[in-house]
Formats: C-alpha cells, structure tokens, sequence
C-alpha cells in the first residue's frame, strides 16, 4: 500500500465521523469530470464520444469547487476527458487544495509539460498519469504512437519539480501478466509514488467492446500478477495505490458489492447516477438529491446487467475501505501479507435479475464462470460475454 500517512489518518479520521453519526452512504472520492474533450482518442474510452457542443462545455471553478464543498469527499479524482485541456483548470486545483482535501488531476500528460508552471507542488496535490503498460503497450492502448516517452518525461518533470506522481493503469483483454510485472517494476525506477490500477470495464459507448476483462478473467489475470510481485525486503517492491482489502477482492477472494454512492460523480450534466462509469441513467440537480433519490438498488453485480463485469476501484474501493474500518484485523492481515493468490476464490454473488418478472437467484463459482465463457466463445477468453 503507498497512500500517505497524512492521507490515512485524514480518511480514517473522516470515515470515523461517518460512522459515529451512523450515516449509511457516506462519499469518499469525488470523482469530478470538468470536461468530456480529450487529446486522444483511445480505443478503451468512453467518456470522449459525445457530441461537438458537449465536448467543448466545461464545469466553472465555481460550480467545480461548489460540487466539492456540497459532496465533502475528502478526496477527489479529476478525471475526464483531459483535465489539462481545461484553461481554468490551475484555480480548480488551487481551491481544492485550499480545502485540504487530496486532489488526483488525472491526465495523459501531453500538455503536462506545457502547463506545470501553473501548479504547486502540495502534499495534498497529486498527478495520476495515465499509463497502461510499457511504450508498446500503453501507445497501443492509446490509440497513437510516442504517447508513452512523452509521459515518462512528464512524470520526470513533475518529479523533479517536486510533485507527487502516480501512474493510472487499466488492464485490458489479452494482457500478459508477466509483461505487467515487469512494467510495474520499470514503472517504479521512475519515482513515481504509486500505482493505481483497475480491470477495464466494458463501456457500451466505447468504440472496441472486444478490449474488456470479463470478472472471472480479472480475478485470475490479478493472481498471476501478484503472484510475481517482488519480496518487499528486495526494495524494489510495487506501491499499489489502493487499499489491501481492494487488492484481495481483485485476486478473488472477498465478495464484494458495488458502492457506487462512494465515488459520486459531477461532471457538465451534473451530479451523474449512479456512478462514474454508468451515463445513460440520468443526473441529480443536487449532491443530496442524488444521495437521497437515486434508487441504487438497482445496481451492483448481479442486479443489473451492466454491472456484472464491473470491478473498477470506482465502485469497489470504497466498499473496502468500509470492510476494513469494520474490520481492522483482517485488514491488517492483508496489508502485512499481500493479497492470497492460491486456492480457492470467494464465491460470486447471486444473480438476482432473469429473464422473466420473478428475479432468478443463483450462485456460480468462479471456475465455473470462466469455463462457461470459454464454452460459449471457443476461444478460452472470459471475456466473451461482451
Ligand atoms: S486519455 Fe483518457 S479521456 Fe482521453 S481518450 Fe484516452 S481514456 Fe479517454
Ligand atoms: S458495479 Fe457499481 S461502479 Fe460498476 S457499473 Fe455498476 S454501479 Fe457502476
């Protein structure tokens, strides 16, 4: 785990005050989207395909840091689009970090260079770029050639300037694991402070559907990886930016529901239900409102559809963030020894949706999800549901 002290004792300080005012839904991560438009054109995107007008729409520093006083996430993800792209973005950064809260400006740091002149390095200011793996693999996951050395410059730059530096990685269909670990391994000679990584999840607006891990495959492709990540005494062991909870669910071993109200999202729209990765199911004119009126039942893995190949840290995260504040021991146990990567996974949760009025109920184990994929795609692939 790589999270800063400073960053645990303000989360656990905040989660504590959820907790003794016995609030149900409490926010962790404001994921704010301040603009949809983006240099690049990845083929894993779903978030650039809107039309021209919408695509050149940006939320203002005001309604920007007003969605962050009216949220009181104590961090925030800046995502998009690309943030950099955004003129006012500087003042966006600078009120959020006035605010103490930790702020993660996502970006695929083309213009990093350009611009960051504009920022001060904070320990409350962090710069997540974006990478998917090593110069073949991340300028083919981008869709364009020299994207990765660009981004490698950047993160010397921002490191050498004094920023805190993480990389964001989505791992995609078809990634091998041993070519994930020994990115990860180059990817900390780079002094970056942490990875954040996440499955890819299966955007339906997303121009390649063909790009995306099924759960199953996920569960297994994140064993492998783990299972070669590098003894912490060698000193050249991975920061996974995550909690050790949420790694042990991405190994398959905690069965977790989808928190989506954790990670609220705020973007041109407005306040986006129910999550970050779902955008056809309407906004809330206000952050109670979406707190209060968004009927979430409706979603998380066997509730809905679109769901049940989702384990991205925007849903998943927060839920073991709140296992392990209910659940010190057991998640002392996997900070200490990393995430279980043999023997048996914990069981899929039900489906409770089916074809008919009345819900179909059922539990499948994990081997046999992926033997059933296999089944019906011939190709050894869980993925092929998409
Ligand atoms: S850099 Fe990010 S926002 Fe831009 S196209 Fe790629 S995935 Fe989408
Ligand atoms: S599982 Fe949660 S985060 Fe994933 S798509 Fe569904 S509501 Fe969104």
């Amino acid at each position: 785990m790589s999270i800063p002290l400073l960053q645990v004792y303000k989360v656990a300080r905040y989660l504590a005050g959820q907790k003794l005012r016995g609030v149900k839904r409490y926010p962790l991560v404001l994921m704010l989207e301040p603009l949809f438009q983006c240099n690049l054109a990845c083929a894993g995107c779903g978030k650039i395909d809107y039309p021209k007008e919408i695509l050149q729409q940006r939320v203002s520093v005001a309604d920007a840091l007003r969605a962050v006083d009216e949220c009181g996430a104590p961090i925030v993800s800046i995502p998009g689009g690309e943030p950099l792209i955004h003129k006012e973005m500087p003042q966006i950064i600078a009120g959020i970090v006035a605010r103490k809260k930790f702020v993660y400006l996502c970006t695929n740091a083309i213009l990093l260079a350009k611009h960051i002149d504009e920022y001060q390095p904070s320990p409350y200011l962090t710069f997540s770029i974006h990478l998917d793996g090593n110069r073949q693999r991340h300028d083919e996951s981008v869709c364009q050639e020299g994207v990765y050395d660009k981004a490698v410059d950047a993160i010397r730059l921002a490191r050498k300037k004094g920023f805190r530096v993480t990389i964001n990685c989505t791992l995609f269909n078809g990634e091998n694991p041993q070519e994930v670990a020994e990115f990860f391994d180059e990817a900390m000679t780079l002094g970056i402070e942490g990875i954040t990584v996440s499955p890819g999840y299966s955007y339906s607006h997303a121009p390649r559907q063909d790009v995306f891990l099924g759960r199953a495959a996920s569960k297994q492709l994140f064993r492998e990886i783990f299972r070669r990540r590098p003894a912490r005494r060698s000193g050249t062991s991975w920061s996974l930016n995550h909690s050790g909870l949420f790694l042990d669910f991405l190994a398959g071993n905690q069965s977790y529901q989808c928190t989506p109200w954790s990670n609220p999202t705020y973007n041109v729209f407005g306040w986006q239900r129910p999550c970050y990765l779902l955008s056809d199911e309407g906004y809330a004119p206000s952050f109670k409102s979406l707190m209060e009126d968004t009927d979430w039942d409706k979603y998380g893995v066997g509730k809905n559809p679109r769901c049940d190949n989702c384990m991205a840290h925007c849903g998943f995260e927060g839920t073991a963030v709140d296992d392990a504040f209910s659940h010190p021991l057991k998640a002392l146990k996997v900070a200490l020894m990393g995430p279980r990567v043999t023997g048996p996974m914990a069981p899929e949760l039900p489906f409770l949706y089916g074809d008919g009025a009345a819900a179909t109920v059922f539990a499948m184990p994990v081997a046999d999800l992926k033997r059933a994929a296999r089944d019906a795609d011939g190709r050894g692939s869980a993925s092929g549901r998409h």
